[in-house]
């Protein structure tokens, strides 16, 4: 039987990238997004060009009822859910004095509460099959501080710290939960950068270049594959050596 998945936010950038490689690793996977129809069907097509399977489904992991109505009609549909990537995150980089109510909710809602509620979902198709792999997408403004990051710093700590939680709780369910921590990646979040900002990061990073986003489908990948059996709990940092 092939493996289901859902990556949550994979319309486009890096649940795109791993929604695509999941498939081509033999996934039927779910490209659950929240406002860009075109770009999630155009994610469907590629995956199905390359002979994968794959449907898109509309939901805002950051409300719990849009979320349990996924879970529900994917594993009515498909009878299992193997395997969970909890990627759709935003950041709102806002100076401590100038953060808004508005933008912490909005973080703290897609970037913590959304991982919560899609992982206790996923859990509770999982647990009965005794085994399933989680992986929470982090960052590495986690580890490192990054002026104007506070509020998706401390959201991504909360995904490394849940990870290492959920691992100890779910072990015995046969359920490993991993996270991977990717630096500064080519996609939309780090294009809307300003120049100026960009070359001051890049100046940073040992490697002297941002990642794309198939390096980072290619730990993901590794994370939910069997090769990664042993590994439970961990954030991996793919980061080009920024934060060393
Ligand atoms: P992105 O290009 O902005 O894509 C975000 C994706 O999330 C889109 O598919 C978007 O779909 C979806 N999304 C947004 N809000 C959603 C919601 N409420 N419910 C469901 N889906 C939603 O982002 P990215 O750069 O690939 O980042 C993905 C993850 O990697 C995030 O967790 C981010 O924190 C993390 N990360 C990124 C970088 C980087 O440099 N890019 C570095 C470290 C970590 P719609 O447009 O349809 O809403």
């Amino acid at each position: 039987m092939k493996k289901v998945a859902i990556v949550t936010g994979a319309s486009k950038g890096i649940g795109k990238a791993c929604a695509v490689r999941l498939a081509k690793d033999g996934m039927t996977v779910v490209v659950n997004y929240s406002s860009s129809d075109e770009a999630a069907r155009e994610t469907v097509r590629e995956i199905e060009e390359a002979g994968g399977e794959a449907v898109s489904y509309k939901a805002d992991v950051s409300d719990l009822e849009q979320v349990k109505a996924m879970f529900k009609e994917i594993a009515d549909k498909y009878g299992q859910i193997d395997v969970l990537v909890n990627n759709a995150g935003i950041v709102r980089d806002e100076y401590l004095l100038m953060l808004t109510e508005e933008n912490l909710d909005k973080c703290m809602d897609l970037n913590v509460k959304g991982y919560f509620y899609c992982a206790q979902q996923a859990v509770l198709k999982m647990m009965s099959r005794k085994s399933g792999v989680i992986v929470n997408i982090s960052s590495v403004s986690s580890k490192m501080a990054l002026a104007g990051q506070s509020v998706y710093s401390a959201t991504k700590g909360a995904v490394n710290s849940m990870t290492q939680t959920m691992a100890k709780e779910l072990a015995r369910y046969g359920i490993r939960v991993n996270a991977v921590a990717p630096g500064f990646v080519l996609t939309d979040m780090v294009d809307g950068l300003p120049e100026e900002k960009k070359k001051e990061y890049l100046k940073e990073v040992p490697l002297k270049r941002f990642a794309t986003v198939d390096e980072v489908a290619n730990v993901v990948s590794f994370m939910c594959s069997d090769e990664s059996s042993y590994i439970t709990g961990h954030t991996v940092i793919l980061d080009g050596g920024l934060s060393l």
